[in-house]
């Protein structure tokens, strides 16, 4: 690790004047510093700013402050199930202890040619080339792929919330903005070191879950290769308004296949007015990996993709299996 400068601002506004990098939980910056794959002159430490509290709002909104650590959040009985569910089957005990919602969903991706700077990585080096296209991908992405990058997604949470329609709140030098948490982050394309669309001293402030009296019945489904602290081959964030026997609405979404929380409306769209069967459910996620570019090592993808989101629908409609994280 390089030497840095250590700053602790105390307001929001003197945090974004500051020109540095944002630390809150540190469990992504403090490694990624370790390894020399980030290596900032000036970090500022913003554990002292005014942003915790979760409440629900006069209309039913649900508000977390950017910097509530993941394992309170995933305990307040006002979140919804997929969200906790998604924040407990992610990381350690220890580490959700530490990590804030905010930094969570602006974790880097876990692909491990980003994090060994021996190796060629467009994403931490932009143009030396993507090492994981012609090496081992068998954990990454499918959806939202380029000829420069197929890492996936890291955050479990992310889906959760682009599935329930989550806005962020942001505070930058320019002022105070409030836009879809699906449109804060960005396909890889040419550019894949540019991740998400803040600008230059944005803080994430506040994370706002609008009130959707059925997200009651949702869940989070993880595959992964093992029953804890695992990053997922294949998630599933699903809610689910079930009224006599069919759906009258349907939320999903779908991590661990995209390069960023992927929504899925068709599968959405499917699964309005469709019967509780197990044949319409297969009928309504028969596409749901239309347009995947399946890897040397990932040709599974497709087909756990359309399993996983099955898995999902059957929990929220039959009697739920239990959970671990
Ligand atoms: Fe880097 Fe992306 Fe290629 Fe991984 S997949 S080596 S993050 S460019």
């Amino acid at each position: 690790m390089r030497p840095f400068e250590l700053t602790a601002p105390t307001t929001v506004a003197d945090a974004v004047a500051s020109s540095g990098t944002f630390l809150a939980g540190g469990t992504t910056l403090v490694d990624l510093m370790k390894l020399n794959v980030l290596t900032p002159q000036h970090v500022l430490d913003i554990n002292r700013l005014p942003l915790r509290g979760i409440a629900v709002d006069e209309d039913g909104n649900l508000r977390i402050g950017a910097l509530e650590r993941m394992s309170d959040v995933a305990a307040h009985p006002a979140v919804y199930p997929a969200i906790s569910r998604a924040l407990l089957r992610s990381a350690s005990q220890q580490l959700r202890n530490m990590a804030s919602i905010g930094g969570n969903l602006l974790q880097r991706t876990r692909c491990g040619y980003f994090r060994d700077v021996n190796m060629p990585c467009n994403r931490r080096d932009p143009g030396s080339g993507c090492a994981a296209i012609t090496g081992v991908n068998r954990m990454h992405a499918i959806l939202g792929t380029s000829d420069s990058c197929v890492a996936t997604h890291a955050s479990d949470l992310a889906v959760a919330l682009v599935a329930l329609d989550t806005r962020v709140r942001l505070v930058g030098p320019a002022g105070e903005r409030t836009i879809a948490l699906a449109d804060l982050y960005r396909l890889p394309g040419d550019t894949p070191q540019l991740e998400h669309n803040l600008t230059e001293g944005e803080l994430i402030t506040e994370i706002i879950v609008p009130r959707l009296d059925w997200a009651s019945n949702s869940t989070y489904v993880k595959v992964r290769d093992r029953q804890s602290y695992e990053f997922a081959l294949c998630s599933a964030a699903v809610a689910l308004d079930v009224r006599d026997g069919h759906i009258v609405d349907a939320r999903v979404a779908v991590g661990g296949v995209g390069t960023m929380p992927w929504r899925l409306p068709a599968v959405e769209r499917e699964l309005r007015g469709a019967p509780v069967s197990v044949a319409a459910f297969e009928a309504a996620v028969s596409g749901a990996a239309d347009g995947a570019r399946p890897l040397s090592h990932n040709g599974y993808k497709p087909s756990l993709l359309r399993r996983t989101i099955i898995r999902a629908l059957l929990e929220l409609t039959e009697p739920t299996e239990g959970s671990g994280a």
